[in-house]
Order: C-alpha cells, then sequence, then structure tokens
C-alpha cells in the first residue's frame, strides 16, 4: 500500500503549562531602540526583544520537576541538603570527587586561576573564552591558542573543529617546560568556534599525552552533554553508547573542572568548579568562602541547588539532547537553504553567521558582524550576539585582537522556543541578506575596560 505520508515530522518532546507573552513591536519602535542602545544588542531591554537569541546562558526553561523542587530547596546556611543532592548528581553523572558550589562558571574560573595559575605561567587552551582567558591573565597567566586550525576557518566541515592540535602543545611544552604549565585547558563543545565538539578520541590521545609528560588537564564542562551528542553521532564505536555513558568518559579523561550550569544543565543561574584532587579542593573551600560563599552553598540558594541536581540528569536524556540540538540544526538547514554563509558544521547552541561573507564591503574595524546583529534585530526584532572584533577585546599591549573569525550568534535557549519561531527566525536573516549590500559599517564611541562586548556603544557610518 502507497503511503500518502512522504516524511514524518518532529515536535518537541516537551508541552507548556505555562507561557509567557511577548510584546511585538513596530520596525519604527524597532529603529528607535536599536539606536539608542548604541547598536549594541546587549544594550536593548529585553522587553523590546520578540524572540531572544543573544545567549544560551541562563535562559533555559526549567521543568516541572525542577519548579517542583524549588519548593524544597534547604536554605540553610551551613551542610544544606541540597547541597548533597548536587554533589550527588556530580559525582553520579560526571564522576569527580569533590565539589565547590559557585554563583556561575566564572566564580568557578576564578577560583581555580587562583589556585593553580601563578604569574609568569602558560596556560594551553582549545580556543580562548572570554571570562576564562580573562581570569586567567588576571591570575598571570599567559593564554595560547592550542586548537587545530580547522576551528578557525569558517568553510571548514571537520566533524571535530574543537580537538586539541598536539604538535601545537607540543611546541608549547617544549618552548616553555611543564613547570611554567600549570593545567590544560579544554572546553568540550568549543563555545567561541561556534559549539564544535572535541572528539573521544582527541580527548584520550591528549590524556595519554598530559600522563606521560605530569600535566593536568582542567575541563570546562559548560556543553559537555552537548559535545557527547556529537561523539554519538559521528564518532564510530559511540553509535550505540548513550550521552549519559559519554559524558563520563570525557570527564574520566580530565582532573578537574569549571562548569556554569546556566548552559548544559538547564537552570537560570549556578556554577561550580570540581576536580578530583584533595590538596585544590582544599584550596578551593578555603577561597570560595572569601569569593563566594559557604563551601556548602557557593553563592547559590538552596533551592538552585535542587534545581541543578535535576537539570544535569535530565540534560543527559537522549530525547532531550537530540531534541536540543536538532532544533539548532533544524534552524541551520533552514538558513543553509536560504544561502546565508553559516558556519559549519553546525554547532551545538546556535548558529553562527559568517559575518566578512555576509558583509564583504566592509572591513573588520568597521564590525561586520555587530552592524549585522543590529540590522536583524531593526528587521524583526530577533535579538542576536556580536562574536567578532568586538568580544576578542584588546591585548595587554592596548592593540585589538584581530580574530579570524567575525560571527553573529544565533544561539538557541534550551526547551524554550518551538520549530515555528525557527522558521521566524531564519526568513528575518534571509530578508536582511537580500538587501545586504545597503548594509553600512559601525564606528565604537565608547569602550568599557573589560569586556568590551557587554557595554560598548556604536554610531552607524
Ligand atoms: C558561559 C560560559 C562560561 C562562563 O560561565 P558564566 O556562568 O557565564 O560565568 C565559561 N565557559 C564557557 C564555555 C561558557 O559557555
Amino acid at each position: 500500500m502507497k503511503t500518502i505520508v512522504k516524511k514524518r515530522s518532529w515536535a518537541e518532546p516537551y508541552k507548556m503549562k505555562m507561557v509567557e507573552l511577548l510584546k511585538m513591536t513596530t520596525k519604527q519602535q524597532r529603529i528607535r531602540v536599536m539606536k539608542e542602545a548604541g547598536y549594541n544588542t546587549f544594550l536593548l531591554r529585553s522587553e523590546d526583544v520578540y524572540i531572544d537569541l543573544l545567549t544560551d546562558s541562563g535562559t533555559n526553561s526549567m521543568s516541572d520537576r525542577q519548579w517542583g523542587a524549588f519548593m524544597q530547596g534547604d536554605e540553610a546556611y551551613a551542610g544544606s541538603k541540597s547541597y548533597y543532592h548536587f554533589e550527588e548528581a556530580v559525582q553520579k553523572y560526571y564522576g569527580y570527587k569533590y565539589l565547590i558550589p559557585t554563583h556561575q562558571g566564572r566564580g568557578a574560573e576564578n577560583i581555580l586561576s587562583k589556585i593553580l595559575i601563578k604569574k609568569g605561567d602558560v596556560v594551553p587552551g582549545n580556543m580562548y573564552f572570554t571570562t576564562t582567558r580573562l581570569h586567567q591573565e588576571l591570575a598571570g597567566g599567559k593564554f595560547v591558542d592550542i586548537i587545530i586550525d580547522e576551528a578557525h576557518d569558517a568553510n571548514s566541515e571537520h566533524p571535530f573543529k574543537g580537538n586539541v592540535d598536539l604538535n601545537k602543545l607540543d611546541a608549547v611544552v617544549k618552548k616553555y617546560g611543564v613547570e611554567k604549565i600549570p593545567y590544560i585547558s579544554i572546553a568540550t563543545n568549543v563555545n567561541m568556534a561556534g559549539g564544535q565538539p572535541m572528539s573521544m578520541q582527541n580527548i584520550k590521545e591528549l590524556r595519554a599525552y598530559t600522563k606521560k609528560h605530569g600535566l593536568r588537564i582542567i575541563h570546562d564542562m559548560t556543553r559537555v552533554a552537548e559535545n557527547a551528542y556529537f561523539i554519538q553521532q559521528r564518532e564510530k564505536g559511540y553509535e550505540k553508547k548513550d550521552i549519559k555513558t559519554i559524558v563520563k568518559e570525557i570527564c574520566a579523561n580530565t582532573d578537574g573542572a569549571t562548569m556554569s550550569a546556566k548552559k548544559d544543565a538547564l537552570v537560570n543561574i549556578g556554577g561550580f568548579m570540581a576536580t578530583n584532587e584533595w590538596d585544590v579542593f582544599e584550596e578551593a573551600r578555603n577561597l570560595v568562602v572569601v569569593y563566594e560563599g559557604l563551601h556548602t552553598y557557593g553563592g547559590l540558594a538552596g533551592r538552585d541547588m535542587e534545581a541543578i541536581a535535576i537539570g544535569i540528569a535530565e540534560s543527559l536524556d537522549d530525547n532531550h539532547q537530540h531534541a536540543r540540538v536538532g532544533q539548532v540544526e533544524y534552524l541551520g538547514h533552514k538558513m543553509m537553504e536560504f544561502g546565508i554563509p553559516i558556519v559549519k558544521p553546525i554547532g551545538g547552541h546556535g548558529i553562527f553567521v559568517d559575518a566578512k561573507a555576509f558583509l564583504p564591503h566592509l572591513n573588520q574595524d568597521q564590525f561586520p558582524a555587530q552592524a549585522l546583529a543590529a540590522e536583524i534585530y531593526i528587521d524583526s526584532g530577533v535579538r542576536t550576539m556580536e562574536r567578532g572584533i568586538v568580544s576578542a577585546g584588546r591585548k595587554s599591549n592596548g592593540e585589538n585582537y584581530y580574530p579570524k573569525l567575525e560571527l553573529v550568534r544565533f544561539t538557541i535557549p534550551r526547551r524554550v522556543y518551538t520549530q515555528a519561531h525557527m522558521d521566524v527566525i531564519a526568513e528575518s536573516a534571509a530578508t536582511v541578506f537580500d538587501r545586504r549590500k545597503s548594509i553600512k559599517g559601525l564606528k565604537m564611541v565608547y569602550e568599557p575596560k573589560y569586556l568590551r562586548f557587554f557595554q560598548a556603544r556604536f554610531e552607524k557610518l
């Protein structure tokens, strides 16, 4: 019998129990507020935004189970029951021995960098992340990029663009010596490369190398579940393993971690540092009191720790992760059909539009990605962000970093939007693409000293 259904559709594996109403704006209103915000999407008021793709950080929808657990948070100052639930989840699902809660990822980065890095140290890593590198530098270290070359090439379709280039690492080790290297800093599903994974093979090779040289691996595990999804989809021998198993195997090949629970772990605030080393834990327990809070809450409410414990488990469910990355892939394929230049392969947490290819008539000093993000907001109220020269900031000698990638990031919050929203986003990007030749560059008129992309202001050229 011939069936009339050619392709079976897919839908999100959740339903809505509560909705948040959105304000609809006109183009005239958006032109005005974008100008008032200095053409920086970070400076828009969220109520003026229709679909918010600024970040997937802390923008997750929590499940009914997480909200239920919120009511059961133990708000004791010391020894909170919720801390022990949190610790149990970290040990069970990630396998790290010791947990230090922090208010978010950068709190963990601060403490870890202060403990491990001395002035003059060198920290090799698979591409920088804004807050991670800054904490390494503030502690007196220097970050050296050892990611494979393909990660800097928007057109490369390498399936594991997050991989470490072991030859680059070896050159750093030979140049500075192991005593100058407190740890290798690896991120899974590298954010700044466009949400690109590391392969298990690469992680294992790195582990073998560091064992041989007596070096530590510290894992920025903010997006480890998304990385595990790609290993399952792309790496031989992992097709039949579930995400839980793969995540545990990744963590087992590292010595400690920092985590922003605002991403993978499906909450709105929180993070932690984890380690397998007693001495490092001991020192971290001392320092956390100075910067975050007592070692059994680290700046978090008991209810936050309950929600993280459940979020960790939910994030490792295969159906969740397939839907999560599947939604990103759906948007990416739609954009490609419109001919919009995007970073490939499609990453885990968003679509990265190549602003250099989109606006070839602008040079990098005219902030093409910043300008494009502003145009997309004006077209449809979709808020995206710049990941290019503005985000890269300046070197310690004051010169601008000129990153090879000049991107606009369309980051998809977890469990928040539907496929219909994805259609609206792709069509807006395509509308702006149609009139790309008329888009002008920007000049920076206010520049903050640290992490300038958050608050810089621009004017149209
Ligand atoms: C978000 C993020 C961080 C920083 O975490 P915060 O919770 O924002 O402080 C660190 N590393 C990566 C890869 C991230 O995506």
